[in-house]
């Protein structure tokens, strides 16, 4: 079997279409286009370009975007003062907290700062307690979950009912997939480090989200025949053939699960062009709002 490819640039480039025109909608509307207000703090080169990244893309659909770029010296006040901020912006819709902050920082009181009406990352405690309470709704679904959704929508597969494994569970994006699939009526299986024979348990899955930062880990034999497999992963790995130096991989071998997998993400172009593609998409809800 040769998996069909899950192209996440052409998901993501016609969801940015639709998300353009909701945004002209709103400019003429509300007489304003939607804002998002990104927080940055410290110098982390690859925090840098996600920033660069996501600000380009938002000029792209019609989104003005505003930054608050503070030393990684900052005091907690100053971060929690900078998204305060941004909750009191009449202009801003959406507030992006880039993480990791520095280690002096107190992540968690930041991201309570966020009002869950701006949190457009979905990462406030709230809005993802909600994710996992039956019966209630959050504001706002992280982007990478939000995005991993939408790419496993495109492979027709019925979810109700299907094994699902999850490997990782950090809380931006293994925990998040992992309850979405579970209110999308999967049967999830979480695995991490301490996991016992990972092989055995992702190969009884029909889909498998791979969201662990271990270059090419899951291999053929790991795999179902005919199951959806989506890679998370994003691994600078050494490569003299590039200008560069190096490239990226995601956590699932690509050329050996392409030969099992029914459907398969690339790295890149998978799931991170729908990550961006989601912010923005929750930026104009938002706004819309
Ligand atoms: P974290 O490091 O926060 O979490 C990694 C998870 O993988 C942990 O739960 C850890 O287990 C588990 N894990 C680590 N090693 C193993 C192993 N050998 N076997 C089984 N489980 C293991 O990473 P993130 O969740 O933030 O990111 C995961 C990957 O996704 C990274 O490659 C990251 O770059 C990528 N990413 C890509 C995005 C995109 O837009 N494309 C966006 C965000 C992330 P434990 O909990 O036990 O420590």
């Amino acid at each position: 079997m040769t998996a069909a490819i899950i192209d996440g640039r052409a998901v993501a480039r016609r969801m940015q279409s639709e998300i353009g025109t909701g945004a002209a909608e709103v400019a003429s509307r509300l007489g304003r286009v939607p804002g998002l207000g990104v927080v940055l703090v410290g110098d982390d080169p690859a925090s840098a370009m996600y920033v660069r990244m996501k600000q380009r893309a938002c000029e792209r659909v019609g989104i003005q975007s505003a930054a608050s770029i503070l030393p990684a010296s900052a005091t907690q006040a100053e971060v929690e003062d900078a998204v305060r901020a941004f909750n009191e912006d009449i202009a801003i819709d959406g507030i992006l907290v880039q993480l990791p902050l520095p280690s002096s920082i107190n992540e968690e009181a930041v991201l309570n700062e966020i009002s869950l009406i701006k949190d457009v990352d979905g990462i406030h405690p709230v809005n993802l307690g909600f994710l996992g309470m039956r019966g209630r709704e959050p504001t706002f679904t992280p982007a990478t979950p939000t995005g991993v959704m939408h790419l496993i929508a495109e492979s027709g597969i019925d979810l109700s009912g299907k094994e699902a494994v999850v490997i990782g569970r950090s809380n931006i994006v293994g925990l998040p997939i992992a309850l979405m699939l579970t209110n999308a009526d999967a049967t999830v299986t979480r695995c991490h480090s301490r996991t016992i024979d990972l092989a055995a348990v992702t190969r009884r899955a029909d889909i498998v989200v791979a969201a662990v930062g271990q270059p090419e880990m899951v291999k053929a034999d790991w795999l179902k025949p005919g199951a959806v497999v989506i890679d998370v992963g994003s691994n600078a790995v050494p490569d003299s053939e590039s200008d560069k130096g190096y490239r990226y991989v995601g956590d699932v071998d690509f050329e050996q699960a392409r030969e099992v997998a029914g459907w398969l993400t690339k790295v890149p172009g998978g799931v991170g062009p729908m990550t961006i593609t989601m912010l923005l998409a929750n930026t104009l809800k938002a706004a819309q709002a």
